[in-house]
């Protein structure tokens, strides 16, 4: 089957014309046909467009026109993030008909460098959840068991790459979307530095915390979708002058060779505390061995202020939803109640039926933290607290090259588990907010199965712009390792 190659070698064989890149568009599209009645990845999948775009690709190679390092690459795109074809809902039945005018840079970028989108993925409504269980139109399951929750909020694209659907899929990581589900479902998950990729279409959450970024089943391919994605965008002030370096490239054998022996890598004392599920601690603990083994360092370090990195977040993210959800009240943009009595009922009464529980509860907490009276006690000691989650990882980048701990603090819970109490689902992001906090890029890798058969995530996190060594350290623990190459049961009976 050819969805389970690497995007990086599918790109290849269609640019030298061993494979057309419409015969692997189709081979996704039925693979989606076979899987996805079970799974629920897809909101919507945009064959027609995808076929198209095949075609044109595969009349390039012929014509020996030059195509982009993502010729002929299948790729799903959450649902948040705006495309021109199909509709872009946020998982939301606020957006349930719209069509966005105008493509998000980062699917602009991916078009030009040749990738086909085939659909657009699942998630949790406007990116407010934990297990892709808050979209308001129905959950997403696990590959590995059906039974369990992908994670989210980007669980959809997860899922839909666990699967072998695409073999690369964009999430959005606020607080953890794209790490905590990549760990869940067993792949490969990485949030860039806060800026080194546009946001421009990404429907905004908490715009100082946003970042899309890919999911991918190794690092080489989540290298290469990061190098298509980054760069500085006019149409997005927060993105990064920074140069893009060829993050493919660094990931050469040559570039490893002496990198184990000088890498210290930093294992903070607060991410293994109570609360860290024992299979998945020791399951960290041996991914920490494959590393010494190699002849790295691993340090005991601190970032003291971990314990309050949730309560921090839950302020901030939710001050930033409260403003930016403001436009989706039927009037702007959105579902507008049909018979309204009065102005004041138009507003009120599109906005309660248009968003679901966890978007409402998440408004108001925010517009209450930032409400006068409130604001100082609430909003601005939660950018205070920022700061010192911030320079506790300055300080720690001091002593450490890289820093390491688990993803999340247990393996794919059952669906409904948590539904019940937002505040035992916020907790699954208690390791994954800190870096979007700080800004720093992170990465999830998986690095062990439960007795269960269920998904272990490594997460690796680098200073700020250092996604080369983020994604060398990555790659050092994979080329060691086969987790990467261990599909759920449901991939090979497909
Ligand atoms: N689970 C976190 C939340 O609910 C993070 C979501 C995200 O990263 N988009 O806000």
């Amino acid at each position: 089957m050819t969805a389970s190659d690497s995007a990086l070698v599918l790109a290849a064989d269609v640019a030298a014309g061993r494979r057309s890149a419409v015969s692997i568009c189709e081979a996704a599209l039925a693979r989606v046909a076979t899987l996805d009645g079970r799974l629920s990845a897809f909101l919507e999948v945009t064959a027609e467009h995808a076929r198209r775009r095949a075609s044109a690709i595969d009349a390039d190679v012929a014509a020996g026109r030059p195509v982009g390092p993502l010729a002929g690459v299948p790729v799903a795109v959450k649902d948040n993030i705006c495309t021109t074809f199909g509709r872009t809902t946020c998982g939301s039945k606020m957006l349930a008909s719209y069509a966005s005018p105008f493509d998000a840079t980062v699917v602009e970028r991916i078009e030009r460098a040749g990738g086909i989108i085939i659909g657009k993925t699942n998630l949790d409504e406007f990116a407010m959840g934990s297990s892709t269980e808050n979209s308001g139109y129905f959950p997403t399951r696990n590959p590995w068991d059906t039974e369990r929750v992908p994670g989210g909020s980007s669980g959809g694209s997860a899922a839909a790459v666990a699967a072998d659907m695409v073999p690369l899929a964009l999430g959005s990581d606020t607080g953890g979307s794209i790490r905590q589900p990549a760990s869940l479902c067993g792949i490969v998950g990485l949030k860039p530095t806060y800026g080194r990729v546009s946001r421009y279409g990404l429907v905004a959450y908490g715009s100082s915390l946003d970042q899309v970024g890919p999911l991918a089943r190794t690092v080489g391919d989540a290298a290469l979708m990061l190098a298509v994605l980054a760069g500085r965008d006019p149409h997005d002030s927060t993105s990064a002058e920074q140069p893009v370096p060829d993050y493919v490239a660094a990931l050469d054998d040559a570039h490893l060779a002496d990198l184990a022996p000088r890498l210290r890598i930093g294992v903070p004392r607060e991410y293994f505390a109570a609360g860290l599920d024992d299979e998945t601690r020791a399951a960290v603990e041996a991914a920490l061995d494959v590393y010494r083994r190699l002849g790295a360092k691993t340090i005991e370090i601190s970032l003291p202020h971990s314990p309050y990195a949730v309560a921090t977040y839950y302020l901030v993210a939710t001050a930033e939803a409260s403003s930016n959800l403001a436009r989706f009240d039927g009037v702007h943009y959105g579902h507008r109640t049909p018979r309204p009595k009065d102005i004041v009922d138009l507003y009120s009464s599109s906005r309660d039926e248009g968003f679901g529980a966890e978007v409402k509860r998440r408004i108001m907490l925010g517009t209450f933290a930032l409400s006068a009276g409130y604001y100082d006690a609430y909003y601005n000691q939660a950018l205070k607290v920022r700061r010192r989650i911030k320079d506790d990882f300055d300080a720690a980048f001091a002593q450490c090259d890289i820093i390491a701990g688990p993803t999340s603090p247990t393996p794919a819970f059952r669906l409904a588990e948590k539904t019940a109490d937002p505040l035992q689902m916020y907790l699954a992001d208690i390791y994954t907010i800190a870096a979007n906090l700080a800004g720093v890029p992170a990465v999830s890798i998986p690095c062990g199965l439960s007795q269960g058969g269920l998904p272990i995530g490594l997460q690796l996190m680098a200073p700020l712009f250092e996604e080369v060594r983020l994604l060398q350290a990555a790659r050092l623990h994979e080329r060691e390792t086969d987790w990467h190459q261990r599909r759920p049961a449901i991939v090979a009976a497909a």
